[in-house]
């Protein structure tokens, strides 16, 4: 079973309320019996061509995993569940997730982008309009979409859906939808 643990310091009670809330459906998602086997069968399709002009022969393969990675489903499962993200001090691997986040203001209000994480930290940034309009079941998928990213896997572009993060994060959201509608 996984635990995840939510660090409250510098957050206000509302933005804590809502943050905790959003902790505990991301451990009952991740914790039901359906989410290792859905990221385990996750595939996506490719379309592969062989031969030239009216030689040209093309097929689609179903490859079972997720883009921007050569990790099997398997060893990708067991990172996320393990609880070890690459910019904890130790070798932390305790099944533990801890999450911490900032809400910060937004200077551009026409970009798309919800948040960030920087590469070896462990804060996850959010925008306050994003923060404040989104669902806590959409708060649970963005945050687990970043505790992924911290965790060492990567999307190639906002369009890359079948990358670990946002396959995964999306895998949670759907889960959420069905056990805690
Ligand atoms: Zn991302």
């Amino acid at each position: 079973m996984v635990k995840v643990i939510l660090d409250l310091k510098g957050l206000n009670a509302d933005d804590a309320l809502k943050l905790q809330d959003a902790c505990v459906l991301i451990e009952k998602g991740v914790n039901s019996n359906i989410f290792s086997e859905k990221v385990k069968n996750f595939s996506y399709t490719i379309t592969k061509c062989t031969g030239y002009f009216r030689w040209k022969k093309c097929y689609t393969e179903k490859v079972n995993g997720f883009t921007s990675t050569n990790d099997s489903v398997d060893l990708i499962l067991s990172n996320i569940l393990s609880g070890k993200t690459q910019d904890e001090l130790g070798p932390v691997s305790d099944g533990v997730m801890n999450i911490r986040v900032g809400v910060i203001p937004k200077t551009n209000r026409f970009s798309k982008v919800i948040g960030y994480t920087s590469p070896g930290e462990s804060k996850t940034y959010v925008y306050r309009p994003n923060f404040n309009a989104m669902t806590n079941k959409d708060l649970a998928g963005h945050l687990f979409h970043e505790y992924i990213h911290r965790v060492g896997y990567d999307h190639s572009s906002a369009s890359d859906l079948n990358s670990a993060p946002y396959a995964i994060g999306y895998i949670l959201e759907n889960i959420l939808e069905v056990i805690a509608p």
